[in-house]
Order: structure tokens, then C-alpha cells, then sequence
């Protein structure tokens, strides 16, 4: 897993020098009125509501450039492009992620358990974890486009 040791700590690199971006992991906590006011109806309810949104229906499912994924809800890097592939379902969908950057839980809404996972920051929902991904990992982190925020490397 030495590889995916490597892959999961270039995140920082593939980000534009002047990226202005905050790293801390303290709790982004805000009222639902004002995340209401801060995102798109879409992503408010995929990231506090742990909406779903239609498969096929964002760009990022087909995005290929170099870059880094933030949360759509406190800008924390999520995932990069090199941790990206096209898994056929129609959402964006990674083999694993930027470590210490995701939180995850059980949800019981469908009649089998699924693993939600969230943006260990502002608790934004992002997905759903399976494990019928791609070598090495197995996994396959199943995420809303509009969950995201993507930024790509500068050429
Ligand atoms: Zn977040």
C-alpha cells in the first residue's frame, strides 16, 4: 500500500500556489439558515439534508483534468484527480481519499446498511463508501458533483 501512501499525501502539490486555503480541522458548524443562504438549493440538500443527487446529472462526473476536490460546504480538500475513476454509475467516484479529511458513519435509510461518509470538517454529507472498487484499495467512495468543489492544477 506504499503507493497509495504516496498518492494519498501529493494532495498539496496539485493546488495553485496562492490557493488561500485554511487546512485546520476545526469544526465549521453554522445554523441551517445560513447554510441555506451560503449554498445552491442542490447542494444544500445533498450536504445537510444527505440528499442524492441524479446519476449522470453533474460535470465532475466526467471531469479528467489534474486537480483537487474541496468540500463544496468549507472548501477542505477531499480527494484528488489521481485518486479518481470512471466507475460506470454515474456519480463521481474515487478509490480512496485524503486522509484524515472524511468521517463516516452507518445509514440505515435503505433496507441495507450503507456507509455514509462526510467532510470531517463542516460535517457536510458527500456519499456513500462501497467496497466493489478498483485495485489497490477495493473501495469505491460513491460522491455527489455537488457536493464538490473542484480546483485544477494550474498548467
Ligand atoms: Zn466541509
Amino acid at each position: 500500500m506504499e503507493d497509495i501512501e504516496l498518492l494519498q499525501a501529493g494532495w498539496e502539490a496539485l493546488l495553485p500556489a496562492d490557493h488561500g486555503l485554511d487546512f485546520s480541522l476545526d469544526p465549521v458548524t453554522r445554523a441551517p439558515e445560513e447554510w441555506r443562504s451560503l449554498l445552491s438549493p442542490a447542494a444544500y440538500d445533498v450536504l445537510r439534508k444527505e440528499g442524492t443527487e441524479r446519476a449522470g446529472s453533474h460535470p465532475y462526473n466526467i471531469e479528467k483534468r489534474d486537480g483537487v476536490f474541496l468540500c463544496a460546504g468549507c472548501d477542505l480538500p477531499l480527494f484528488t484527480s489521481a485518486m479518481k475513476y470512471d466507475s460506470g454509475t454515474g456519480w463521481p467516484s474515487f478509490f480512496t481519499h485524503i486522509p484524515g479529511h472524511m468521517g463516516t458513519k452507518k445509514d440505515f435509510k435503505l433496507i441495507w446498511p450503507r456507509t455514509e461518509y462526510h467532510c470531517i470538517r463542516c460535517e457536510g454529507h458527500q456519499g456513500h463508501v462501497f467496497d466493489d472498487g478498483p485495485p489497490p484499495t477495493g473501495q469505491r467512495w460513491c460522491n455527489n458533483g455537488v457536493a464538490l468543489r473542484f480546483v485544477p492544477r494550474e498548467s
